[in-house]
């Protein structure tokens, strides 16, 4: 391990966070929530009193692997916490929610027709990352810290956003449950991200989104078939089953089965890391990768 950029990384401002408050950093496994972890780990940033990412049980098979190998030992290492917390164990919806017309992923719809190139002209709402996430990881630490003692002393979320995606972030958070953005207010760029996470000799991280996400662009769906084609597969059976409830719902733009889609690459324009994180997705599935989608 080479310590070289990330151990002598002075930030232009500094992350002061609130000892007062549960710190919580909330980890989608992206690259900037594996670099806060190495920041964390190199003494750059403060310990937070525990880490955890929700596991929606449809994460992309790799993801998990990636965790365990490269980002549990850093945790166990500086000794705090890491939690996966299992969706299934806290969420009271799967796919279907208190709308039992709809589904909660923000599939794309036919049923306000096609656009002139024949694609899907709509796209559902999407609250799978807020019954997913978002609750699972409020219930797991109700359930761990207690309710009512989280109500006194506060919650503060850390989250993996650089400061390229300032604009996306919630600028006024109050109450029990606030957000933190520590790159961000360490005046972080991606870039610095990326660097963190490579000095530290960890490979890039696998694009950490459900693999039926749609919210994968073509290069995200080309990047799943031709590297994890059983996931591929179970996306393609995903897009069947949908289909038995509502028949209008696809997993692309295209409106096709996923199979068939006219998958075209953006021809290297947008690196893997890109493309995860800066994804203009729309709702509240925007940017799973990067924890932004369950703040
Ligand atoms: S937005 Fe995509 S990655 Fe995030 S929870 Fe929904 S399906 Fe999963």
């Amino acid at each position: 391990m080479n310590n070289g950029f990330t151990k002598k990384f002075i930030p232009v401002r500094e992350f002061k966070h609130n000892p007062d408050r549960l710190n919580v950093l909330s980890s989608g496994g992206g690259t900037q929530s594996n670099a806060i972890i190495c920041l964390i780990h190199a003494g750059v940033l403060p310990k937070p009193d525990i880490i955890v990412m929700s596991d929606t049980e449809r994460e992309a098979s790799n993801v998990f692997t990636y965790q365990r190998e490269h980002i549990a030992p850093l945790c166990e290492e500086m000794g705090v916490e890491y939690h996966i917390v299992q969706k299934s164990r806290y969420a009271t919806y799967d796919l279907v929610g208190p709308n039992k017309e709809a589904p909660l992923p923000g599939y794309f719809t036919e049923y306000t027709g096609r656009d002139k190139n024949g694609n899907c002209s709509g796209r559902q709402p999407a609250f799978c990352s807020d019954k997913w996430k978002v609750d699972v990881i409020h219930r797991f630490l109700n359930e761990r810290y207690g309710e009512l003692n989280l109500r006194r002393r506060g919650v503060d979320m850390w989250l993996g956003i650089s400061i390229e995606e300032a604009a996306r972030r919630m600028k006024i958070t109050t109450g029990k449950w606030q957000k933190r953005y520590p790159l961000i207010e360490m005046l972080m760029t991606k870039q610095m991200a990326i660097q963190c996470v490579e000095d530290y000799g960890l490979p890039t991280p696998p694009p950490s989104l459900c693999w039926m996400c749609p919210n994968r662009d073509d290069d995200l769906w080309l990047y799943m078939k031709n590297h994890v084609p059983e996931d591929f597969q179970k996306a393609c059976d995903h897009e069947k089953e949908i289909q038995e409830m509502w028949p209008h719902l696809w997993l692309t733009k295209y409106g096709v089965p996923l199979a068939e889609a006219p998958l075209k690459p953006s021809g290297g324009k947008n690196t893997q890391m890109d493309m995860i994180q800066f994804m203009d997705t729309g709702g509240s599935g925007r940017m799973c990768a990067n924890g932004n989608c369950f703040t």
